[in-house]
């Protein structure tokens, strides 16, 4: 089977030459393992800090560890009296066109509950980092104005659909004309925010004409210096991602928060999706509820390819993807 691991830990921008492909047997399933095939790989910008040698919330890779991140994929063969061959599955894996999985760490996927790729996405980690960020910390209500960073990603866009569902407006700011247009004429965000071309201060400023009540920040930098000033009293910020930071050398500084926090009263507040791990079941029903029910709308980016699953990840730093990125390694 085919590998991808981790060559070298990255200095800035990660590089083709960080990681290795490398070649090992399929090896056969033991007691109460099963033999995937995989079909779908989620490639996610969290990924880049466990690549870095620092204690977080997830240990970091090893030299020379495959990479593990969320993937769908087949049984082919198995030793487990709970799955059988031709079940989907869906698991933290390896970037592997084969994995030995134990039953205790991979789950059925139902494919009638929704399309099968939505489990890697909105209805799925990502979906759920948006609604628990949203829900539990931004808890905006029905009036409110809602700002999310990173908006047409996979996490943004359903952090602005979901507040769109709250009754609340919802603006977006994200990097390209061809995304802004994708969050007012799909999703139905009432503006978006070109960071690239735009005054982001000033076209946030028109954006919000009475303040920002809760900013879901998936990029820290000077994007979200740019909304801070503009928070109002007892305004909500989840801390959800800060990808603009995951490539620096050095630490990133910036106009210092506290000033806005206390002339405001606001809470800002980080979060991990994993601590919510209880509560996925029923976030996950709701989320796939909207879905059906056409309250949700979630586009994907599916390359092809074992081969480009390295250069799928990097374009998650490039900003190339609108919704969810995954790979797709073969065919169910
Ligand atoms: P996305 O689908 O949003 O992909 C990443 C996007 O980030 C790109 O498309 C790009 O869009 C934008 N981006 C890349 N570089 C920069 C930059 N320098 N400045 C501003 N924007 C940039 O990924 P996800 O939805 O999976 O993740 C979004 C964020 O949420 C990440 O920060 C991630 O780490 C975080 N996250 C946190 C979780 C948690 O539990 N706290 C769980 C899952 C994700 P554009 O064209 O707009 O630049």
């Amino acid at each position: 089977k085919k590998q991808i691991r981790l060559a070298r830990r990255p200095v800035g921008t990660p590089t083709m030459e960080d990681f290795a492909f490398t070649e090992a047997p399929i090896g056969t399933p033991g007691e109460g393992e099963v033999l995937i095939r995989n079909v779908y790989i989620s490639v996610d910008p969290y990924l880049r800090g466990r690549m870095e040698d620092v204690k977080s919330y997830i240990p970091p890779f090893q030299l020379n560890d495959v990479i593990v991140s969320g993937v769908i994929g087949q049984v082919v063969a198995s030793q487990s009296a709970q799955f059988k061959k031709g079940d989907i599955v869906i698991g933290t894996l390896g970037w592997e066109t084969y994995s030995i999985a134990h039953e205790k760490t991979i789950r059925k996927l139902d494919p009638d509950l929704a399309p099968i790729t939505t489990h890697l996405g909105i209805i799925g980690m990502t979906g759920l980092t948006a609604y628990f960020g949203l829900l539990d910390i931004g808890k905006p209500k029905a009036g409110e104005t809602v700002v999310v960073s990173g908006a047409a990603g996979a996490v943004g866009s359903t952090v602005g659909q979901i507040a769109k569902i709250k009754g609340a407006r919802a603006v977006g700011i994200a990097g390209s004309e061809e995304k802004c247009r994708y969050l007012t004429e799909t999703l139905g965000f009432d503006a978006a925010i070109n960071y690239k071309t735009e005054n982001v201060r000033k076209a946030l400023k028109e954006a919000c004409p009475d303040g920002v009540d809760v900013y879901f920040d998936n990029v820290g930098g000077e994007i979200s210096d740019a909304v801070f000033p503009l928070l109002n009293d007892f305004a909500r910020i989840p801390v959800c991602g800060a990808i603009s930071a995951y490539n620096k050398t050095e630490p990133d500084v910036g106009p210092r928060v506290q000033q806005y926090l206390i002339k405001t009263s606001s809470l800002m507040q980080g979060f991990t999706v994993g601590h919510y791990s209880s509560r996925f079941k029923e976030a996950g029903a709701q989320l796939a509820a909207w879905l059906n029910e056409g309250k949700l709308k979630y586009e994907e980016t599916i390359t092809e390819g074992f081969d480009s699953i390295i250069d799928a990840f990097l374009d998650l730093f490039k900003g190339k993807n609108i919704g969810k990125q995954l790979v797709k390694i073969s065919e169910f």
